[in-house]
């Protein structure tokens, strides 16, 4: 399967950069790890990079600056092969596996809403969590403050922007408001990552955010 949502170009560029926060980097890393159009522009963006650092005269730098340099570079490094993710089983990208498992299903998920679970994942910046909706049940209305990275993982949700299946993105900010609905017969897992709360549109939704940590 293709997928037909991508992340922003920008987005892309930030991620070859190494500058993405690290809750939006790791969705975009697993979100390359299915889709080839996507590892393209990545690569082709270090490649970029790569070339304008050969370009510089050479000055001597700190230790500590070069072990940094260093770091990036194996960081992005194309030979490192961007593992498969695996979204027929619904089994968690290999990128997110050292610290979930293999199984999305064994994952202690919280309840947050009727028909709603989250897990959150640690993430030393911005906040990474999962998002399990059942079948036919609606995310409140909302926009945002900040930026909200999705990739399906299982299942599929359609909202104002169009359906995403599993390994689609949705690279949103704040002009954006929309209300996503799980719409087929499994539950719809997403992987999340948001640098500032929510806005829920609604009174309810609103009294309740600070209890669901959104
Ligand atoms: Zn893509």
């Amino acid at each position: 399967m293709t997928a037909k949502h991508h992340p922003d170009p920008s987005s892309l560029m930030s991620y070859a950069a190494g500058s993405l926060p690290e809750a939006n980097a790791m969705v975009i890393a697993c979100h390359l790890s299915c889709c080839e159009h996507c590892r393209k522009m990545v690569s082709d963006a270090e490649a970029v990079g790569r070339s304008l650092l050969e370009q510089l005269e050479p000055v001597a730098m700190s230790e500590g600056s070069r072990n940094q340099m260093l770091a990036m570079l194996d960081r992005i490094d194309p030979g490192s092969s961007h593992p498969v993710f695996r979204k027929d089983t619904g089994n968690i990208p290999v990128a997110l596996q050292p610290m979930l498992g293999e199984d999305l299903h064994k994952l202690h998920w919280r309840a947050l809403a009727p028909g709603m679970k989250q897990f959150v994942i640690p993430a030393s910046v911005g906040k990474l969590r999962l998002l399990k909706i059942t079948p036919g049940t609606s995310m409140p209305k909302h926009s945002h403050i900040g930026s909200e990275l999705t990739l399906v993982l299982q299942g599929s949700y359609s909202d104002e922007l169009g359906r995403f299946c599993a390994g689609d993105v949705a690279d949103l900010d704040g002009d954006i408001s929309h209300q996503p609905m799980a719409d087929t017969q499994e539950d719809c897992i997403c992987l999340i990552a948001t640098d500032a709360p929510l806005k829920f549109t609604g009174l309810i939704p609103r009294l309740l955010q600070p209890f669901f940590d959104l």
